[in-house]
């Protein structure tokens, strides 16, 4: 499938600091819209049906699943995820680059569905600092902790399919890293051509 805007889809251990950057990011670039995943997972304290997720039954989850519904989903961390055609559809057909926030196993689909597809990993500087970060955030129970710790290690071990790695040691420097990438992804030639037709229609280029 080929749409106009550009797609970059940012994976990461639970903890590694994927939201924080993908949320600021977004606040200094009016370009980027962020799609919001559908998961049976319950809501974390702050987090609002619609803003973070879409919060759903797993049996409304598997008759979306079943209706074809979504250009992706996977189990994670023992709940589903998955990223439906009615939340980037409209917005890559209309031009808008669109950042999807979902785990390794959605990125790696999404490659297949998309070749253009950017795929950024983000790491952590080292496990303890990642279960430190799972711990000051204060979401999650220790159990939960434990299970996002131990596929942690599973989890950056994909990180050798991704495009880019950023390592997440001091914010600003990942966040410069992030937008490092889209900088230079709209710099390429096709997406030069699509978002700069007027020029490149003076120039004769096609
Ligand atoms: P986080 O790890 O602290 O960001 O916790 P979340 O509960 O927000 O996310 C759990 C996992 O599901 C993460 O690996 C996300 O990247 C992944 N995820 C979120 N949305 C999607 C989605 O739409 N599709 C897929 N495949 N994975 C998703
Ligand atoms: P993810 O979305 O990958 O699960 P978050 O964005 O929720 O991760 O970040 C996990 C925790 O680590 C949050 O409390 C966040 O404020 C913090 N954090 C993110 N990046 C850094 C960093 N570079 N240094 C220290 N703490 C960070
Ligand atoms: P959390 O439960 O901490 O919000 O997210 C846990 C993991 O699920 C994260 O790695 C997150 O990126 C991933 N995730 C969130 N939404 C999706 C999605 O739509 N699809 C996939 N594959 N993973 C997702």
């Amino acid at each position: 499938m080929e749409y106009p805007g550009n797609l970059f889809v940012v994976a990461a251990p639970s903890g590694a600091g994927k939201s924080s950057l993908v949320k600021a990011l977004l606040e200094l670039d009016s370009h980027l819209v962020v799609s919001i995943s559908h998961t049976t997972r319950p809501p974390r304290g702050q987090e609002q049906d619609g803003r973070e997720y879409w919060f759903i039954e797993p049996a409304e989850f598997r008759a979306m699943v079943e209706r074809g519904d979504f250009f992706e989903w996977a189990e994670v961390h023992g709940n589903l995820y998955g990223t439906s055609r009615a939340a980037i559809e409209s917005r890559m057909a209309g031009g808008e680059d669109v950042v999807l926030e979902i785990d390794w196993q959605g990125a790696l689909q999404i490659k297949q569905l998309f070749p253009h597809a950017v795929l950024i990993f983000i790491l952590p500087p080292s496990f303890e600092e990642l279960l430190q970060r799972l711990r000051r955030r204060g979401e999650d129970g220790d159990d939960v902790i434990e299970t996002r710790m131990s596929n942690a290690r599973i989890e950056v071990d994909q990180a050798r399919h991704f495009d880019f790695v950023i390592i997440n040691a001091l914010f600003e420097t990942a966040l410069f890293d992030l937008k490092a990438i889209v900088h230079a992804q709209r710099l390429k030639y096709a997406a030069q051509r699509r978002s700069k037709k007027a020029v490149f229609d003076a120039l004769g280029l096609n």
